[in-house]
């Protein structure tokens, strides 16, 4: 499922589309069931066809395409989904094409998915907030600060593994690098997050940074479903360095004394080292 970094990176690779007109928009056919798309295209075609697309940017694991009109494009992959200028995987998961007209040599945005679960929704600038202002989704896990991480989830009893999936507190971060990030800070996943101490929370926000800047540099994760591509024929190469992310049962690479363990928190997986990460 792809993550900040998944996203960021889907994010730089259609950069260039950024200046395009948008000529038309298409849902190729398919025998699939369509994504959800709001609002429905004809209407959604009304409001886009002839605009220009301001600026591509990314709140947590969603693209934003800003639009002339203020309305802005918003790209929520979810499970399987991808954002791509040419060659997707296949022609038969391709949901929505948004075709563009001058500005360079870009000539069309795909959002490719194969589970199909993933969401495109036009949302004018007045609805923003309500749907995605900071009452509905945190800070970037990028751009928010120790402090602010801190004072966000202190009072929380929950543990800090699921407080840090929660996207109302912090946008960006998933499983998987939620299991990395405490990893290398040396907390303990089921410590909760109102008995950490200030200098943890310091450590967690300090490799939440290393972590998330370190798997953009690797252009993301690809997992064993090899869902996440960065082109038809690229992974990303961050899975090489997790160091414990689906890596139970083998040793600690950090300290080389333990076996990883896997565990399970809110219905997920949750991976850590008894010996670098105690309770
Ligand atoms: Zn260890």
């Amino acid at each position: 499922m792809p993550e900040l970094p998944e996203v960021e990176t889907m994010r730089r690779g259609i950069l260039s589309a950024s200046g395009a007109v948008i000529s038309g928009v298409t849902r190729p056919p398919s025998p699939l069931r369509s994504i959800l798309i709001e609002p429905e295209l004809r209407n959604f075609r009304r409001r886009v066809i002839g605009r220009r697309i301001v600026t591509i940017g990314r709140l947590g694991k969603r693209i934003l395409l800003e639009l002339d009109s203020t309305d802005r494009i918003v790209i929520e992959p979810r499970m399987t989904g991808l954002v791509f200028l040419t060659d997707p995987p296949d022609r038969k998961h391709l949901r929505l094409v948004l075709e563009l007209s001058d500005g360079n040599a870009v000539e069309q945005i795909l959002f490719w998915d194969q589970r199909g679960l993933g969401v495109v929704r036009l949302v004018p600038s007045e609805d923003f907030d309500a749907l995605l202002g900071p009452a509905k989704i945190g800070p970037d896990a990028l751009v928010v600060s120790a402090e602010e991480l801190r004072l966000r989830l202190q009072s929380s009893r929950r543990a800090i593994k699921v407080a840090l999936l929660d996207q109302k507190a912090l946008a960006g971060i998933g499983n998987l690098y939620a299991s990395e990030i405490l990893h290398r800070a040396g907390v303990h996943p089921e410590k909760l997050c109102h008995r950490l101490r200030k200098d943890a929370w310091q450590r967690i926000h300090a490799e939440m940074l290393v972590v998330l800047h370190d798997a953009i540099a690797h252009q993301g994760s690809t997992l064993r479903d090899g869902t996440y591509r960065i082109a038809r024929d690229a992974a990303g190469s961050y899975q090489f360095h997790h160091r414990v992310y689906q890596r139970h049962g083998k040793p600690c690479t950090t300290c080389g004394r333990a076996e990883i363990v896997r565990i399970v928190q809110a219905q997920r997986s949750t991976f850590y080292c008894p010996k670098c990460q105690k309770k």
